[in-house]
């Protein structure tokens, strides 16, 4: 066993770039293979939270997050013809709110990770795993592209729907339990209504959302709707339609969404769903952020437990002298509790999200209202808090190559 193992992993968007940087300042050399030819833009703001901001304060980019990061003045419920329902200030919890104190787009994330790490890691874009072979020493990969190398430690950080986890671990079905909702992000023009407001409007069963953009001009759509439909894997016209039926009676800025939706070049869509495992780890192959422990985009955590994980498992390596089999479970044993509590949905889980009935809708404005206030408040805070609830140690991950920001 030796400490500067090779490691190929795979996914570059929050999670894989996140250890990448660790690994590297540890001494490993690191490949990142991701599926999409060039960095993926799109998504909306990710919360910048608790352990998650730790984190990056470590990895030295809080200043390069802050450069691009989004000013929400907080969550606002809108009706039919936009007036504010109920207003949560980003303010209300300290930034540890449904609006964090650090907001950014989750394209820009990535793109700063990306910045931080593409002069010391290898990237091959447009390329994926197709076979994994373990032995005692090492792992034999085999790319689509047709490539074979070997590694000394593979790791998946590619997502809910993980390749990585599908030829490690075993088919989607057994880890990717789907909670019914559909969401797509998509960047629209801005139509105004917004100043700088992230804005919800529900209608029974669906939910549009608009945030603002960093970029002027245009903004952050959100669209949700429940559906058994795995409508990540439905042709795009299917996609819309579904969509456009659930929101057909949608009022404020709804039907200017649902024309812009299919135009947007960004559009992504999403079967909502957690991934729970009882193990993270196979041999010499590991999983990471979502791949490894989605906790689903109604949590507001999953960048910060790809952050997190990122470093507890580059640290648990270095700590353990390269001893992957040491290190796992060290990154199991210290992860594990801070996954499950994140794992929590918030009150009323999906239906809290999206009420099916306009009762709900009534309830869930009435709930919103009362979160920043007395006796509801300190309860919702310890929701929050959940963000900040792991020890991060100080791992021996030396300086290792010059990181920029
Ligand atoms: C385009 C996009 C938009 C998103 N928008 C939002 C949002 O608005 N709000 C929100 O809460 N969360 C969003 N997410 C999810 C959010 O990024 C994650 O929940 C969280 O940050 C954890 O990140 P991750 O790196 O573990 O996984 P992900 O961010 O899902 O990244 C996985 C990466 O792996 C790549 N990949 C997938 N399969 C393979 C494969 N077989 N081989 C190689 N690479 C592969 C994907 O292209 C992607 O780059 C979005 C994700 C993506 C990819």
């Amino acid at each position: 066993m030796h400490e500067k193992t090779d490691v190929l992993i795979s996914g570059a968007s929050i999670a894989g770039p996140a250890l990448a940087y660790w690994l590297r300042r540890a001494g490993h050399r690191v490949t990142i293979v991701e599926r999409a030819s060039v960095l993926r833009p799109g998504g909306q703001t990710v919360d910048l939270r608790g352990a998650g901001r730790t984190v990056v304060e470590r990895m030295g980019l809080l200043d390069a997050v802050r450069a691009v990061q989004v000013h929400e003045r907080g969550l606002v419920y809108v009706d039919r013809d936009g007036r504010h329902l109920a207003e949560v200030p980003a303010e209300a919890f300290g930034g540890e709110g449904i609006v964090a104190e650090i907001e950014v787009l989750r394209g820009d994330l990535a793109e700063v990770l990306h910045t931080a790490t593409r002069d010391d890691v290898e990237y091959l874009f447009g390329d994926r795993i197709v076979s994994l072979t373990q032995d005692a020493d090492g792992v034999d990969v085999e790319l689509a592209s047709g490539t074979r190398r070997r590694f000394g430690l593979v790791v998946g950080a590619d997502g809910l729907h993980s390749g990585v986890r599908g030829l490690a671990f075993g088919p989607e079905d057994e880890f990717v339990h789907p909670l019914g909702l559909a969401m797509a992000f998509f960047t629209v023009p801005d139509h105004g209504g917004l100043d700088g407001w992230f804005g919800m409007h529900h209608v029974p069963g669906g939910v549009v959302a608009l945030r603002p953009d960093r970029v002027p001009g245009q903004a952050k759509a959100m669209v949700a709707t429940h559906t058994a439909e795995p409508l990540h894997r439905l042709p795009r016209e299917r996609q819309l339609a579904v969509l456009r039926a659930a929101l057909a009676d949608a009022g404020w800025l709804g039907p200017q969404v649902l024309d812009d939706m299919a135009a947007s070049r960004d559009f992504y869509v999403e079967s909502i769903g957690q991934v729970r495992m009882t193990s993270w780890a196979r041999g010499r192959v590991a999983l990471l952020g979502d791949a490894a422990f989605c906790p689903s985009p109604l949590t507001g955590l999953g960048t910060s437990l790809a952050l997190v994980g990122g470093y507890v498992l580059a640290g648990e390596l270095a700590a353990a002298g390269g001893d992957h089999v040491r290190a796992f479970e060290g990154y199991e044993q210290r992860m594990r509790a801070y996954v499950d509590q994140a794992q929590e949905l918030p009150p009323g889980g999906t239906d809290g999200f999206a009420p099916r009935t306009r009762a709900r809708i009534a309830l869930s404005r009435a709930s919103m209202r009362w979160m920043t206030r007395w006796p509801v408040r300190p309860l919702v805070a310890r929701i929050f808090a959940r963000a900040d609830a792991i020890d991060l140690p100080d791992y021996p991950l030396g300086a290792g190559a010059a990181v920029r920001a």
